[in-house]
């Protein structure tokens, strides 16, 4: 069992209800959600929709105007952020430039009640976990980028919090070095058991590293999903749309029983076959939604595929071990399809204008009501 899906199993966070407004603009909207321990939890969404202030009241940075936060079982409304049992890793590290690495992550312990016996013992730790042994003399501008990001993530873990807090950590970090930090991440968050509270607007990023992805919207929670599960049962168009790569075709439902559904979706086109999570009404409005990944294209109409669609190839874009084909339906549409290039399999490859067929299973796709 994971311990979202174990009943037994304590939250870590709970939010309850929790609603923030500044003025009579409402940030944070009546919104309820449980972390648990030693999840690497990640808030996903566009700018503005309130990743930040949801994090900022966990660290004890804003109160909520409504409802309550729970850590450990305990409310927080009356704990100030230095009596919290979270540390907060900020975009810009902050660290002291005149300070050495090990005097940057033992700041925080001499500061606390640890004994100062103990203090050189946990900086030693601290260097290991995130592979800094060798630079615990050197002052942050003699290290690279990445490596003043792991001295920020050491100095942040050395007083062992059960709650790190990360706000777009790796934002500054060019793509290569980003990718290879996610992964020192999930190895370091493993390795010390610790909940991390990842923000990101880089869907990607989320994917990687998430125990569990919420994604937000104006407010409020719209799925909570693990990311193989948000990829492939995405609970609304906002969703689907949001995380990865998607086509949606706008239609009417027809039911055919046991959520077997048609959707009439243009003129003169046969109609789409999927499964709903429900047996909609007859004429609810619906989007067939489905990744470029699960439509095969061909030449030849398929046999083996329910759903065959035909169109022209208007763009191709080559990714090297893929392609993406926009394919261009009778009503003008464009649906992608993606295809592996594998030549020794000497698969046809499609060019612009070329007549293809496009289909897929009945469950390759999912419906989505909203
Ligand atoms: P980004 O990805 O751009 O950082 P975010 O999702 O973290 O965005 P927040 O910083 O949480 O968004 O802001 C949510 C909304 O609340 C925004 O519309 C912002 O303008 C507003 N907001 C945040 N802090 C305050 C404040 N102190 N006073 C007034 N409005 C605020």
């Amino acid at each position: 069992f994971a311990p979202w899906e174990d009943a037994d199993e304590k939250p870590l966070i709970e939010f309850r209800n929790v609603t923030k407004r500044f003025g009579d603009f409402t940030a944070i909207d009546d919104l309820s959600i449980n972390i648990y321990r030693q999840e690497f939890y990640a808030l996903l969404g566009p700018s503005g929709c309130g990743k930040t202030t949801l994090m900022r009241m966990l660290a004890g940075f804003e109160t909520p105007t409504e409802g309550q936060i729970l850590l450990d079982g305990q409310d927080m409304a009356a704990v100030p952020p230095n009596k919290r049992p979270t540390n907060m890793m900020f975009q810009s590290y902050a660290l002291f430039p005149h300070l050495t690495v090990a005097e940057n992550i033992a700041f925080g312990l001499k500061r606390s009640d640890m004994p100062k016996s103990e203090i050189a013992g946990r900086v030693d730790e601290m260097l290991r976990l995130t592979r800094l042994e060798q630079f615990g003399k050197r002052k942050p501008h003699q290290i690279s980028g990445g490596q003043r990001q792991r001295v920020a993530l050491a100095r942040s873990l050395a007083k062992a919090p059960k709650l790190l807090l990360l706000d777009e950590p790796l934002g500054a970090l060019d793509k290569k070095l980003r990718q290879e930090t996610q992964f020192e991440l999930m190895d370091i968050q493993e390795k010390t058991g610790t909940t991390f509270v990842i923000v990101t607007h880089d869907q990607e990023e989320a994917m990687t590293v998430a125990s569990r992805i919420a994604v937000m919207d104006a407010g409020r929670i719209i799925q909570v999903a693990t990311p193989d599960r948000l990829y492939e049962n995405p609970n609304t168009v906002y969703v689907a749309d949001f995380i990865g790569e998607i086509n949606l075709i706008e239609g009417k439902a027809e039911p055919l029983g046991d959520k077997l559904t048609e959707i009439h979706w243009a003129e003169g086109e046969v109609p789409i076959i999927g499964t709903a999570a429900e047996d909609l009404p007859k004429g609810t409005a619906c989007h067939f939604a489905i990744r470029p990944e699960k439509v095969a294209i061909s030449s030849e109409r398929p046999e083996t595929h329910a759903n065959a669609v035909q169109g022209r190839v208007h763009d191709i874009a080559y990714l090297g071990n893929i392609s993406t084909y926009h394919v261009e339906l009778k009503n003008g549409q464009i649906i992608k399809a993606q295809a592996a290039n594998n030549r020794r399999l000497s698969r046809r490859s499609f060019t612009w204008e070329d007549p293809v067929w496009l289909s897929w299973t009945d469950t390759a796709g999912v419906i989505l009501t909203e």
